[in-house]
């Protein structure tokens, strides 16, 4: 069975609008679709709409959260009720500062002598849930750097001078809030952050799963996670990341059938 169970929509940073992601994901054959945005659940109704039964969809969330250090830690939750009320408004909370930081981060471009405005990023923004790439496309588009990935390592990325910090949920947090509405929540691409030292206090805050199938881990980081797992009891998911061309194929990353009919049976599907 064919699955794409991380993945961005307009509702955030994605390119597709949710209707598109739908259609390129039946043209891929991908047979259950977890759409992940950004602190926002508003691509579920479109999506599921579009579908029309075509593909299963599972409602779901990425929430980026940070740890002091600093260390930005991405936690997903599959089978969320998504209109629960605690959820929604702590995403809602979350949404807000996100508007606030990025007229920050425009603010310190321009203190750096790059002449950008919000309206430019608002261009780029089609949902509810702004966030750095928008504010990186519209930097392209400006001119002012050659593509997104620079726009991230010379000013964006946390550690370069445009970055700001914002208002976040920690972790356990987002655990908590994802369990509190029915949701698994799942650990995202734990190889990009390094995140071994936290993982133990993110079990007992009741992590569900480690995203151990993911474009950019490599085979021992696979191997590692899967260890990983297997040593705490948890769900092993994977998914593209997908945000529109360029960094990942949708549907690129399949999991093995046991994980998936595991997830399954942890969902109650
Ligand atoms: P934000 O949600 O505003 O903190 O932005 C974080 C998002 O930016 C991540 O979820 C990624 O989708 C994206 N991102 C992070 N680093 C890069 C990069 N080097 N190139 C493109 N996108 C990136
Ligand atoms: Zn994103
Ligand atoms: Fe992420
Ligand atoms: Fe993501």
């Amino acid at each position: 069975m064919i699955t794409e169970l991380h993945c961005h929509t307009t509702a955030s940073d994605g390119v597709l609008s949710p209707p598109a992601l739908v259609e390129l994901a039946l043209k891929k054959g991908v047979e259950v679709l977890a759409i992940t945005d950004h602190d926002t659940t508003d691509a579920l109704a479109p999506a599921s709409e579009a579908a029309a039964g075509r593909l299963e969809l599972w409602p779901a969330i990425e929430i980026n959260c940070s740890e002091p250090g600093p260390y930005e830690v991405h936690v997903l939750g599959y089978f969320i009720q998504s209109d629960h009320p605690a959820l929604q408004e702590a995403l809602s909370k979350l949404r807000e500062a996100r508007q606030g930081r990025i007229g920050r981060m425009v603010a310190n471009l321009n203190r750096l002598g790059l002449p950008i405005e919000l309206s430019d990023v608002q261009k780029f923004a089609h949902g509810p849930s702004l966030g750095r790439p928008h504010l990186a496309r519209a930097m392209v588009d400006r001119g002012l750097v050659g593509d997104v990935n620079e726009a991230f390592d010379r000013y964006l990325a946390l550690g370069q001078p445009a970055y700001e910090p914002r208002y976040s949920l920690r972790p356990r947090e987002a655990i908590a809030v994802i369990t509190a509405a029915g949701g698994l929540p799942v650990l995202a691409h734990p190889g990009l952050i390094g995140t071994d030292q936290f993982l133990e206090g993110y079990v007992e805050a009741g992590l569900r799963g480690l995203e151990v199938y993911y474009p950019m881990h490599d085979p021992d980081q696979v191997a590692e996670l899967l260890s990983q797992a297997r040593r705490y009891g948890l769900l092993a998911t994977g998914g593209s990341d997908y945000h529109g061309p360029g960094r990942s194929e949708l549907g690129q990353v399949q999991l093995p059938p046991e994980a998936l009919a595991a997830l399954r049976a942890a969902g109650g599907r």
